[in-house]
């Protein structure tokens, strides 16, 4: 695996990949992997020729300093497990490479942005992502690049802009990896305490409650909402936001009448965690079964 710093690096490591029409993918991370960004590392290497793993803490996203400056970094351990994973390529540019002195253009996706996310953490965050992101696949010019389902509304911006902008590359997602007990892997996760971590444990627990009810037919959000949060206080956290919403637009949902994602995050201490989780409306029972067989 090559280590690249620079965009001129960058370009000569993918110039033979290039000419020779190998399939790029592309990874972006801000690095302290763990089995989510190993996972989609492995799933770039199973669908593509050359795969470019970018490592880069992209400053323009945090919209507090203190958050920027505790983000958890440890290059050398990441280029080993991304060498080990099969990476071909490793991108960590500076901030000065990526965002020069003059420097000057964003990208907005509009609406989108408004909620969840963007309204807890501002509206520089998404911008410093959508702007990120949208460079990193104009200097890698990768035909798939991969991104995780445990940041979906990450992912749904990212969908979004690259469609408005007629970017050519497929995106793929990756399922959320997740801890043995349940805990979303996280780059966070090593800043909490062990207390912290297992009060952690309230939000997957808090989803998966209303997976539960959804599975026996509930479909009132209001109810699926009222599970998962009196699950989550009962284990000592309050949700920051619980909501359920539209996969695309990430609009609210009133009814679970099509698949919908139950959105959660919290801070567990100083540190803010998000989860979610896809439910599905249960199925309408058939004439000829009788409701105790649905619910088996
Ligand atoms: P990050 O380094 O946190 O910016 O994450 C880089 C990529 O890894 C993003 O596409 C994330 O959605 C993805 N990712 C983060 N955590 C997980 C996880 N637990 N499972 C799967 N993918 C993840």
């Amino acid at each position: 695996m090559r280590v690249v710093r620079t965009l001129a690096e960058l370009a000569a490591a993918l110039e033979r990949p290039r000419n020779e029409r190998r399939m790029i993918g592309l990874v972006p991370t801000m690095g302290a992997f763990h089995d989510g960004h190993l996972s989609l590392i492995r799933l770039a290497r199973a669908r593509c020729e050359a795969v470019v793993v970018s490592l880069f803490v992209n400053p323009s996203q945090f919209e507090e300093h203190a958050d920027l400056e505790r983000y958890p970094r440890d290059e050398r351990r990441d280029i080993e497990l991304a060498a080990a994973t099969g990476a071909d390529v490793l991108f960590t540019p500076s901030v000065a490479e990526m965002y020069p002195p003059e420097f000057a253009t964003a990208v907005e996706v509009i609406g989108l942005t408004d909620r969840l996310e963007g309204a807890a953490r501002g509206a520089a965050h998404f911008r410093g992502v959508a702007t990120v992101v949208t460079k990193l696949l104009c200097m890698t010019a990768p035909q798939v690049a991969f991104f995780g389902q445990k940041d979906a509304q990450q992912l749904a911006v990212i969908r979004r802009l690259v469609a408005d902008l007629n970017l050519p590359v497929a995106i793929e997602c990756a399922p959320t990896v997740r801890e043995p007990d349940g805990l979303a892997a996280s780059s966070r996760n090593v800043l909490l305490s062990s207390e912290e971590r297992s009060r952690a444990l309230a939000l997957p627990a808090g989803l998966r409650a209303a997976n539960e009810l959804a599975r026996r037919g509930a479909r009132s959000a209001e109810e699926l909402l009222k599970s998962a949060r009196e699950e989550m206080l009962e284990r000592g956290v309050e949700p920051e936001y619980l909501e359920l919403v539209d996969p695309d637009s990430f609009e609210p949902r009133e009814r679970l009448a099509r698949s919908a994602l139950l959105v959660v995050a919290a801070r567990v201490g100083a540190v803010r965690l998000i989860d979610n989780i896809e439910l599905q409306p249960a199925a309408v029972a058939a004439p000829s079964q009788t409701p105790r067989e649905v619910l088996a």
